[in-house]
């Protein structure tokens, strides 16, 4: 992959990083201003990292895409990057140009959510058991 098509994934990633986390830190300032009561839990909210609080604060997909783009920007960094984490096959550009967090190539991401599919119904079978 030509390294002007890298830098410019890289933009990208770094663009959405960006967006992700400016909304955390606004959220977590309204938060702030809203809860005026000290916490309860003071020494656990001190020991708090920041990685839990970022963590609840995005929400659990946002918080997968951060994980992604963080990945991404790694893999940029050791050259692995459009390399689909499965099968090792080049991610096809025009889905990176789409999704530059991209993970996996289209094959493995198909096989990997029908997996998921499954494991949910599965556990959905399990719940509606107790
Ligand atoms: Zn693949």
């Amino acid at each position: 992959m030509y390294s002007e098509k890298i830098s410019s994934y890289m933009s990208q990633l770094k663009e959405i990083r960006k967006n992700l986390l400016g909304d955390v830190e606004k959220n977590i300032k309204s938060s702030q201003e809203e809860n005026t009561e000290p916490m309860a839990d003071i020494s656990d909210g001190a020991a708090r990292s920041y990685t839990s609080e970022l963590m609840l604060n995005l929400g659990e997909q946002d918080w997968q895409k951060l994980k992604l783009v963080d990945e991404a920007l790694e893999k940029i960094n050791s050259g692995e990057y459009g390399i689909c984490s499965l099968c090792n096959d080049p991610i096809p550009e025009a889905r990176l140009d789409v999704m530059p967090f991209a993970q996996y190539c289209v094959e493995c991401l198909s096989k990997i959510e029908s997996e998921e599919a499954t494991n949910r119904t599965r556990v959905e079978e399990i719940e509606g058991n107790i």
